[in-house]
């Protein structure tokens, strides 16, 4: 019999897929790992689990302990999932412009929601900082450890992408993979990925796909992290500040993506190639297009589908809020007559 002792260890050894129409229009093989096939549809389902588990080793946290982090959405749907299957609590803090699936999804997973308006992390009032200060005051009264998972600063992040993204990526490509690129929301995924895969095959191209305006393009570009406001509706990336993960990380190539330019490739795979995503899996397939056409043809490319788009029927595949931003529409996603039975 082969089978999971709990829904953790279903967390990772996602598939790659070949993304068709961009391979084949750059000559490129182009692929997506396909982290929305984690338990919690998103590739931060292995953040949270290393998270609680190196806390737990270090005995930071204890049966029926608490954990407390500030999120976009999936760190908190990976730690409630995953303190579900090992008996700890989760406070999630997250800034209410979040899309209300992700909402209702971390309340379905356990989560207590804290629900801020959305503040520059300047701001004393961000998400991030009303959890850290929650996280110190539960602490005072929490017998069984409070953990503040810190995501941001939190090198357990990276490592699970040290530890597990990359060497799936190295593995399922037989050791082919040329390059890898994706966005950065706190850059575990980037920095893990591409500190395992430079070890193992030292001139690997690293790309940073950025949405337009965030700061880590002009971080890579130019050496300050330095950000204008783009607009783009993709959640979960455009990292404002070097931080802890990043600090030590270079790139080869870094782009910055408008949503125009994104958006269409992720509603043609999905009319196409029954691929259904998020907006940050966009920047991250419009970052690999550009890094195949400046590679050229004949290269091996992975990038990160992140999470699942049913995370995003309200915003993205919703006729009236794409119009509502001037955003490019699908002509599929217009109403169709209905069917006569
Ligand atoms: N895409 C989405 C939808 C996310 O929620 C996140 C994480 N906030 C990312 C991409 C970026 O992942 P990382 O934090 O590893 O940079």
């Amino acid at each position: 019999m082969t089978a999971f002792s709990s829904v953790v260890d279903a967390i990772g050894n996602t598939p790659l897929i070949r993304l068709n129409a961009i391979s084949d229009e750059t000559g490129c093989e182009i692929y997506g790992k396909a982290e929305f096939m984690n338990p919690g549809q998103s590739v931060k389902d292995r953040a949270g689990r290393q998270m609680i588990l190196e806390a737990e080793a270090r005995g930071d946290l204890k049966p029926g302990g608490l954990i407390v982090e500030g999120t976009a959405g999936n760190t908190g749907i990976g730690l409630a999932l995953v303190a579900s299957a090992r008996g700890y609590r989760t406070v999630i803090v997250i800034p209410e412009t979040q899309s209300q699936e992700k909402k209702d999804m971390l309340r379905l997973c356990g989560a207590e929601l804290v629900q801020v308006p959305a503040k520059p992390f300047k701001d004393p009032n961000n998400y991030q900082h009303v959890a850290r200060r929650l996280a110190e005051q539960f602490a005072e009264n929490e017998p069984n450890g409070v953990l503040f998972a810190d995501q941001w600063n939190n090198l357990d992040n990276r490592k699970a992408h040290y530890l597990t993204t990359g060497p799936e990526m190295m593995r399922d490509t037989d050791g082919k993979i040329d390059a890898f690129i994706c966005a950065v929301g706190t850059g575990g995924t980037l920095a893990g990925v591409s500190t395992y895969l430079r070890e193992q095959k030292p001139g690997i191209v690293i790309g940073c796909a950025d949405p337009l305006g965030a700061a880590m393009f002009k971080l890579f570009t130019t050496g300050e992290a330095k950000a204008t406001d783009g607009g783009s509706i993709s959640e979960g990336i455009g990292l404002g500040r070097v931080t802890p993960i990043i600090e030590d990380l270079k790139t080869d190539h870094a782009f910055a993506i408008p949503d125009e330019e994104a958006l269409p490739l992720i509603y043609d795979l999905a009319e196409n190639e029954g691929l259904l995503l998020g907006g940050s899996s966009a920047i991250n397939i419009a970052g690999a297009r550009r890094l195949a056409k400046e590679m050229g043809p004949g290269h091996t490319i992975v990038t990160i589908l992140c999470d699942h788009g049913t995370r995003y029927q309200s915003k993205l595949y919703n006729l009236d809020f794409l119009r509502s931003k001037n955003l490019p529409v699908p002509s599929w996603l217009e109403p169709r007559e209905a069917i006569q039975a």
